[in-house]
């Protein structure tokens, strides 16, 4: 069975799958590894077609085990990395791009993130994202774990415009981001990435998504993707290690939640009601 995912239309044009898999903790232990190759590829068999994973990862280990997971299926993954803040200067970033293509067997990335801002100007960030998207090496480039001040810094920089997507915290019982950054964002074209949509996994043990859940036979962890998902321009990238985890997640891709059940998921778990800085893990 393969999954129709829907897909975010990028600011460049490109296609974004709205639904990938995380990788954070992947790769590490040896005993695991085979594990997780086939519970990703089976995420990729599935139709989920998007990888997010960054070079922080394992120290590198994540990239290759994504490496042995898209092998044979590149040009269908829509694959997302991310450079450490400090490697972020123009010649750094281009030197960090070519360690990470190596790690993942590749020679482009379809998305590339600047993991969280550090002391680097920006300017310097742009030039080598710019660089890297002239020789073919990146499609396209975005931060992860900017606000809103950021977000306005960033875009009124030279370039800054092509910034694509923000990849944020965000998730049912973690909404912080729908005061300010989600609009803003919005207005300029930015897809919003919502990282740790499982609230690494601690979301899906409360009561309240799990009575909604069961009531309409699904899954807490496709709720609170299905629910994310209902939003046009938001991706989300759990990760699921287990193949058990793999499938009902990817199944999330096809649940329509009722405006009844979305109403329920707003009463438990509501919006901000004022500015809340944003949350980083
Ligand atoms: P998450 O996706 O919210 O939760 C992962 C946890 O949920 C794992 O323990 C996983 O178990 C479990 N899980 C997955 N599917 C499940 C299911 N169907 N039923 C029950 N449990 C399930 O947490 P995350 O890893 O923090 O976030 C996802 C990805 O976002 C990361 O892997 C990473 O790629 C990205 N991320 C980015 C940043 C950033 O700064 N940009 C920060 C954090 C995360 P198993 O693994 O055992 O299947």
């Amino acid at each position: 069975m393969s999954i129709t995912a829907r897909c975010i239309t990028l600011s460049s044009g490109a296609l974004m799958p709205a639904l990938g898999w995380g990788t954070w903790e992947m790769g590490e232990r040896p005993a695991k590894r085979g594990d997780e190759v086939e519970a990703l590829s089976l995420g990729l068999e599935l139709g989920i077609l998007m990888v997010d994973t960054a070079e922080m990862y394992g120290d590198g280990a994540a990239e290759r085990l994504v490496a042995a997971a898209i092998a044979g299926r590149r040009p269908r993954t829509f694959l997302v990395s991310k450079v450490y803040p400090h490697h972020a200067t123009r010649r750094g970033i281009i030197a960090a791009c070519e360690r990470t293509l190596e790690r993942l067997e590749t020679d482009y990335l379809d998305l590339y993130l600047l993991h969280w801002r550090g002391d680097i100007p920006l300017e310097q960030t742009i030039a080598g994202f710019e660089a890297l998207r002239a020789k073919g090496r990146i499609r396209g480039w975005g931060v992860s774990n900017f606000d809103t001040a950021d977000m306005q810094e960033l875009m009124a920089l030279p370039g800054g415009q092509h910034c694509v997507a923000n990849q944020v915290l965000y998730h049912l019982a973690g909404r912080g981001v729908e005061w300010e950054l989600l609009p803003f964002c919005r207005r300029h074209k930015v897809a919003v990435m919502a990282y740790s949509p499982l609230g690494r996994g601690r979301l899906l043990r409360h009561r309240a998504l799990q009575n909604i859940a069961r009531r309409i036979d699904a899954s807490p962890a496709q709720v609170a993707l299905a629910w994310l998902l209902a939003q046009a321009d938001v991706g989300a990238i759990p990760k699921a290690a287990r193949v058990t985890h793999v499938r009902e997640c990817a199944a999330a891709a096809e649940l329509v939640l009722s405006p009844q059940v979305m109403s329920e998921l707003d009463e438990a778990y509501p919006a901000p009601t004022g500015p809340t800085p944003l949350e980083i893990i």
